[in-house]
């Protein structure tokens, strides 16, 4: 039977610690940690995104700051907003949320963010500097994961890693982590996407699974070896009469099935995703202290 990695439980540890560190912050006359988040348009998910990552930095002590703006924000508009929150001192760092209106390019804005604010870690200096291994904002989702590991203290060295789908945001950067020469790291990683043949040979033999691919119970038991850990990052809307809403989410990874078989396994929800708001947080403390960048 496997053990359940309860990213809820331990982003809530994780909050508490940042808590702490807020409280010191404060007792001693420093700065704040201040968050901004920038949400253009009405799309539903995203307002729940921004919404408990707004929550979250009030749980912790943080100072957040809201700009939402209409679907009909043009693209120089937002660039002004962006640099204004480049110049502005007060802020640590911000996100602009996406997905974007389609009228604005997102890469656009991502460039145009400051690195040292860039506290989701999607800028390429954040990236390079990431892959090099020098301090950097690293992007939320595959902190989140680097995270799990290091605190269930799953060995990952020497471990044979497969990850499925290559995003910007998960699968390229989570296998440059893993394989980077750090503690968790120093695994053999194989990065596994659409046009990779006989998928299955690469699952088989792998001690550790990072599964992004954005397909419901894509990863079967016949897939996996027994004792496997399986970090399932997907979330994926499926049909249900039954569920109240007529949908219920589901991962990647067959769950039942596989947690029969692996060594560890990371629910959804109420795994991987709720580590995500935790290392924005993580990122915008580092931020207010110059950890990064310098003061
Ligand atoms: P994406 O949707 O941008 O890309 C999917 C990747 O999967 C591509 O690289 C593609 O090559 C690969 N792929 C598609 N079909 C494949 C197949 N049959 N075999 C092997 N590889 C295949 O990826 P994304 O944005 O990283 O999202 C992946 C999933 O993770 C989605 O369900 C998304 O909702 C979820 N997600 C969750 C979080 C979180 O916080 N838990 C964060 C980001 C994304």
């Amino acid at each position: 039977m496997s053990n359940i990695i309860d990213g809820k439980g331990l982003a809530n540890t994780i909050k508490e610690e940042i808590a702490v560190e807020v409280a010191k912050i404060r007792d001693a006359g420093g700065k704040i940690p201040h968050l901004a988040a920038v949400l253009v348009g009405e799309d539903a998910a995203s307002q729940v995104y921004v919404r408990n990552k707004v929550r979250s930095c009030e749980q912790v002590g943080f100072e957040s700051t809201m700009i939402r703006k209409d679907i009909s924000t043009t693209e120089e508009e937002l660039l002004e907003i962006v640099a204004e929150l480049n110049n502005d001192d007060e802020i640590d760092g911000f996100i602009v949320q996406l997905p974007l209106p389609k009228h604005i390019n997102e890469e656009k804005i991502t460039l145009a963010i400051d690195p040292r604010k860039d506290v989701d870690g999607f800028h390429p200096a954040n990236f390079g500097r990431m892959a090099q291994g020098l301090p950097a904002y690293l992007p939320a989702t595959p902190f989140g994961i680097m995270q799990m590991l290091d605190r269930y203290d799953i060995d990952v060295e020497g471990k044979e890693c497969v990850v499925l789908g290559r995003s910007n945001i998960v699968g390229t950067p989570i296998s440059i982590l893993l394989s980077r020469k750090a503690r968790p790291g120093n695994a053999t990683v194989s990065l596994c996407h659409s046009r990779t043949k006989d998928l299955k040979s690469h699952t088989l033999r792998a001690d550790i699974i990072i599964a992004a691919l954005g397909i419901p119970e894509f990863l079967t038991a016949d897939m996996v070896k027994e004792g496997v850990v399986i970090i399932d990052v997907g979330i994926n809307r499926v049909d249900d009469e039954n569920a109240k809403r007529g949908y219920r989410l589901t991962g990647d990874v067959k769950y039942d099935e596989v947690a029969a078989k692996a060594s560890y396994i990371t629910p959804v929800p109420g795994g991987v995703g709720p580590m995500t708001v935790t290392s924005l947080l993580m990122n915008t403390l580092k931020s207010c202290r110059g950890e990064v960048y310098g003061k």
